[in-house]
């Protein structure tokens, strides 16, 4: 089975709308981001796990596969 995961999330800062796409950790969350155009650090909403949870246009790599029913696998078995 082919999971498709998505690693390259478009990020918008919440202080000034600056959109940027970033490549995600797939073994980890990103719990902060720092604004390339303002400098503004974006930090998780509560409830989210990480910053592409609460501003970027897909869901950070965990929460894929959550919602492709692989939750309890780990993607960072190499
Ligand atoms: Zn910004």
């Amino acid at each position: 089975m082919k999971l498709e995961i998505v690693t390259s999330a478009r990020l918008t800062c919440p202080n000034c709308g600056y959109m940027e796409t970033v490549e995600m950790p797939t073994n980890a969350c990103q719990h902060f981001y720092r604004c390339e155009a303002c400098g503004n650090i974006m930090k998780p909403k509560p409830g989210d796990c990480c910053v592409f949870c609460s501003y970027a246009d897909v869901k950070c790599p965990p929460k894929q596969l959550e919602e492709q029913g692989t939750g309890t696998q780990s993607l960072s078995q190499a």
